[in-house]
């Protein structure tokens, strides 16, 4: 399919919801904005594509996605500048992770043309959704689940691909406490760990209740074998500041990609940080918080873009870590990536898209 066959029926809704909105009042995931994308997987082809207003779907009670879990999905954002333009963030990079995630999942492709007509047509219909307040966006959803109506393990024959958006403001109020993790895992090698398929939130929540009735917000996820060494922090990748280097581990099958954070080590080499992506045992980390080197650690992803943990527990100890001041890397950062998608800085990266 070429941009040139690429027809995507638009219906626009004829009641739109956009006055309801308290813009000054944004809850993460509240607010779903006026129109939504659908493509349709039949017959060994993407078809049907259309935009129509928000609203429920009609599926079988059979439906494959809610048996056997073939159902995966991206989170990006988009962002007003200065003129009321809306931009994207590193659109290309969630649709090849989203392809990624299809393969693992025994699921189709989707051409890039399908994804980025369907998104830019979507965010152009709800342009009035994207905020200009200082740190809001809008949190974009694209997903893909298996429809076929069968109740046999297989993988589905149709699927359905949709786009929808919501007004976001900030994610935590205030930082984190997060606890390392040392029974329950989120990902091992050989598994789905490294894509972003439905099940690994699933299996996440209750070892985070638990962690939450002990006091804690989030937990840090360590390696299956060993729980020697650190993978991410809940749905977020886990980055260090020691001793004035970044320090990440680095992306394998147990760690998702994140484009937040390979962004936040392409910038930090631009400004000279050393950076060290690589294996990170909890050992190191829990020195580096007894010695004092350990100068930030944060969770970094599209939802809350950069997260400070005010404390780490391990085994039972909590190791409160240092205020985040003003001229840290962790807000030079932070305001250097908002500045870059609202057009406040020249884009040298490549990494924004108008609308
Ligand atoms: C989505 C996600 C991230 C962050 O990826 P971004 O592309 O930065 O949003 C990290 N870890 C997990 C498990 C995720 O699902």
């Amino acid at each position: 399919m070429t941009a040139d066959t690429l027809q995507i029926e638009i219906q626009p809704t004829s009641q739109s919801r956009l006055q309801d909105v308290d813009f000054n009042n944004l809850v993460f995931g509240r607010n779903i904005s006026d129109h939504m994308f659908i493509a349709e997987y039949r017959g060994g082809q993407w078809q049907d594509l259309r935009i129509v207003p928000y609203g429920d779907l009609s599926l079988s009670p059979a439906t494959a996605a809610l048996h056997y879990g073939q159902a995966i999905f991206e989170g990006m954002k988009a962002y007003k500048n200065e003129e009321g333009e809306v931009l994207l963030f590193r659109a290309i990079d969630n649709w090849k992770r989203l392809n990624k995630s299809a393969e693992r999942l025994c699921m189709p492709s989707i051409p890039e043309d399908v994804f980025m007509n369907g998104l830019l047509e979507l965010l152009r219909l709800d342009s009035g959704w994207v905020p200009s307040q200082p740190g809001c966006s809008l949190y974009i959803r694209p997903y893909m689940f298996a429809t076929d109506p069968y109740i046999g393990v297989k993988p589905s024959d149709s699927y359905y691909f949709i786009i929808f958006t919501s007004p976001v403001g900030t994610y935590y109020a205030k930082p984190p406490r997060v606890k390392v993790e040392t029974h329950f895992i989120r990902a091992a090698e050989g598994g789905v760990g490294g894509t972003k398929c439905a099940g690994n939130y699933a299996g996440s929540l209750y070892p985070a209740k638990l962690a939450q009735e002990e006091g804690y917000d989030q937990l840090i996820w360590t390696d299956a074998r060993e729980h020697a060494y650190i993978e991410e922090s809940g749905t977020m990748n886990i980055m260090f500041l020691i001793d004035g280097k970044l320090v990440t581990p680095y992306v394998s099958e147990t760690t998702l990609d994140g484009i937040t954070r390979k962004s936040i080590v392409e910038i930090a080499k631009t400004w000279g940080i050393p950076v060290e992506e690589r294996r990170v045992s909890v050992k190191e980390i829990i020195d580096a918080a007894k010695d004092g080197t350990l100068e930030s650690a944060f969770g970094a992803g599209t939802a809350v873009v950069i997260s400070p943990f005010a404390t780490i527990a391990y085994e039972g100890v909590d190791y409160a870590l240092p205020e985040i001041k003003e001229d840290s890397f962790v807000n030079k950062v932070k305001n250097y990536l908002t500045d870059l998608r609202t057009g406040k800085v020249e884009d040298g990266f490549g990494w924004m898209t108008k609308v």
